[in-house]
């Protein structure tokens, strides 16, 4: 009996070291796997911070992480190649000695998340800056992006200049050609009828170019501040009908018809002449684009401090994708039906920047366009 016993027990201690001898394979199979896990994390982390570092490195752009109270966290080596070493722990102002930048952080610390931009000038380099504050860890962090645009604005002066350059070149001997023309229409005497022909349409094809080189020059103006801007507080409402006196001859060609709903009192701060040619324009393509016999509405209302003129028309429309194109010089929706330059827009856009103001495009398709206009009032009307 006593033999049976100990037999069991021995077969029992036997089961156990054999299943101990199991778990103990298991945990060292399991710490095995640890370790790679743990290997192959490390790899990927030093995969990533190498990425990380690469990216910084080859990123052209200045990139600066700030604190709460403007502290440097991180410069990436085109921060400490434009402004110098050793950045991290010095404040914004003391690194670049530019106060427009911490206004700039301030400005982006109202509106958390968000993007706020400005163009300054940092040592002879005209700079882009991106600021954005965020709220995701225990204090905000501000990110600042720099990039260099003083190579572009180059250009861009360049190309302004040119466009200059070529449509005060152009005009003179267009001036010619239509001067030509008029001399061949002008002349006594019987001309064959494929002559006339001829010189009136050298002369109409003269007056389009005209038209086109005094666009091109103007807009080339506008752009580069070139044009002057003289602010005073002007009468909208004398201003709108200003700008369709000019246009009346093409609506009564049309049997068109322009109601304009525009109250007396609201007074806008701008340049007479330039909103007067902004104002004609629109009003122009809405008579240009709409049917024979429509009615185009002028309102204005206020919102805001601002003052929003809508000039609302019957015509095609313009399709949702093309609405935002059409301030773009040059664009045009139907390119089968052009007559005109395509920058009469353009000039609108610009003449309203200058004014520190907003132009946009609302359409349904088929059911014809508005094109809106928004300008800062005169402080007494604000008041
Ligand atoms: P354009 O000299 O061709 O009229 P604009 O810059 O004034 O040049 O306008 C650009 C394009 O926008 C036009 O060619 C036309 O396709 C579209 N557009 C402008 N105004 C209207 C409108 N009221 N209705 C429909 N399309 C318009």
């Amino acid at each position: 009996m006593g033999n049976w016993i100990i037999a069991g027990a021995v077969l029992v201690i036997v089961i156990l070291l054999a299943r101990l001898l199991r778990v103990q394979a298991q945990i060292r199979d399991a710490q095995l796997r640890v370790t790679q896990l743990e290997r192959e994390c490390a790899t990927q982390q030093e995969q990533k911070d190498h990425l990380r570092d690469v990216l910084l490195k080859t990123v052209s752009d200045v990139l600066l992480v700030l604190d709460d109270s403007q502290t440097i966290l991180f410069a990436n080596p085109a921060a400490e190649a434009l402004i110098g070493p050793n950045l991290v722990g010095e404040t914004l102002i003391g690194a670049m000695r530019q106060p427009e930048l911490e206004t700039l952080i301030q400005d982006a610390q109202k509106v958390l998340g968000e993007g706020v931009e400005r163009r300054i000038e940092y040592e002879r380099h005209i700079m882009h800056a991106r600021a954005v504050v965020s709220q995701s860890f225990q204090n905000p962090l501000a990110v600042l992006v720099l990039r260099d645009v003083t190579e572009i604005q180059r250009l861009e002066r360049s190309r302004r200049d040119m466009v200059a350059n070529i449509t005060h070149e152009l005009s003179t001997p267009i001036t010619a050609i239509g001067l030509l023309a008029e001399t061949i229409l002008s002349f006594e005497g019987g001309k064959p009828r494929k002559t006339q022909k001829m010189a009136t349409d050298i002369r109409r094809e003269t007056e389009t170019l005209t038209h086109l080189v005094q666009e091109m020059r103007d807009l080339s103006l506008i752009e580069s501040g070139q044009m002057p801007i003289r602010m005073t507080s002007i009468s909208l409402r004398d201003s709108v009908n200003a700008s369709i006196e000019p246009l009346l001859t093409l609506a009564e060609g049309k049997t068109q018809t322009v109601n304009v709903s525009v109250p007396d009192d609201i007074y806008v701060l701008g340049d007479d002449l330039q909103l007067r040619r902004a104002l004609k324009n629109i009003l122009h393509n809405a008579l240009k684009f709409s049917p024979e016999g429509s009615a185009i509405q002028v309102t204005a209302t206020l919102q805001g401090g601002e003052a929003i003129i809508a000039v609302q028309d019957k015509g095609p429309g313009i399709p949702a994708e093309d609405l935002s194109r059409v301030f773009e010089r040059f664009f045009q929706v139907d390119r089968a039906r052009r007559n005109g330059t395509g920058l009469g827009l353009a000039i609108v856009r610009h003449i309203v920047l200058a004014h520190g103001g907003r132009a946009w495009a609302e359409s349904v398709e088929g059911e014809g366009a508005t094109f809106y206009i928004a300008l800062a009032l005169t402080n007494d009307q604000e008041a």
